[in-house]
């Protein structure tokens, strides 16, 4: 593992465009569980009131499910010691980018600036009427389902439900990091979510390095990786970091 580490560090400083993937794996350690997996949400709760046709006919249910996951308890959530190191190895110039699947902010909040939201944000709400965009702290989530301050239209968290498509500034701007990047790192996710999942592919196919953290062997493990870290997010992330910074 320290020779892996060593290696990995190594190809993170000697390249021209690393480019950080996130997943969910990356937001556990900061309390936020995954949707999938055996403590996934969806074991907890009907997937259902995310699909965008369910949202349109029974926006009050849908709301009123939205709010206490998204809002009351994910939006306590802060970045943990892995979103920081990544927004410091961003500062110090070793990151050029960072896509992530999450839609918690959090990579944002640990203060990176480049970051390409696949699945949109939760931070955010936006009209089905006129698509003004609202943070959600200057909207009252007492009153459900929120209204448009300008035209009293059904507001949406601005991330993507079931049956919409990926914004289309992120999916271009994630293609791009995927064709420009020599060092691709990927954290906490296990490629199972389409297309979000053909990114680190893309990657690959363009002659990227490949580096993997994961807790477990995922589904680009033995296709794409070329060097499996195991472990925790903090866990692997810190280490990588400190070797790093002071070589
Ligand atoms: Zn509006």
């Amino acid at each position: 593992m320290e020779k892996l580490i060593n290696i990995a560090a190594d190809k993170i400083i000697n390249s021209k465009h690393t480019t950080v993937f996130t997943g969910a794996g990356i937001s556990v350690e900061s309390g936020i569980p995954p949707f999938r997996g055996k403590n996934g949400l969806w074991n907890k709760y009907n997937p259902e009131f995310l699909d965008i046709s369910y949202f349109y006919k029974n926006p009050l249910n849908s709301w009123v499910t939205i709010k206490e996951i998204f809002y009351d308890y994910f939006g306590k959530a802060l970045p943990n010691k892995a979103h920081e190191c990544v927004a410091q190895l961003e500062k110090l110039g070793y990151v050029k980018a960072i896509i992530t699947q999450n839609i918690d902010n959090l990579h944002t909040n640990a203060g990176s600036k480049i970051v390409y939201e696949f699945h949109g944000n939760s931070r955010k709400l936006v009209c089905l009427e006129c698509n003004s965009v609202f943070a959600v702290e200057t909207i009252n989530l007492n009153i459900l389902p929120p209204k448009c301050k300008k035209c009293n239209g059904l507001l949406k968290p601005d991330f993507i439900f079931f049956g919409e498509d990926i914004p289309s500034f992120a999916y271009q701007k994630s293609v791009e990091e995927a064709n420009i990047a020599d060092v691709f790192l990927i954290i906490g996710t296990t490629g199972e979510v389409m297309p979000a999942c053909n990114i680190p592919i893309i990657a690959k196919k363009n002659g990227a390095f490949i580096i993997e953290i994961n807790l477990e062997i995922s589904a680009y493990t033995h296709s794409i990786t070329d060097i499996f870290l195991k472990g925790t997010a903090v866990e692997v992330i810190g280490k990588l970091f400190d070797i790093i910074v002071n070589k």
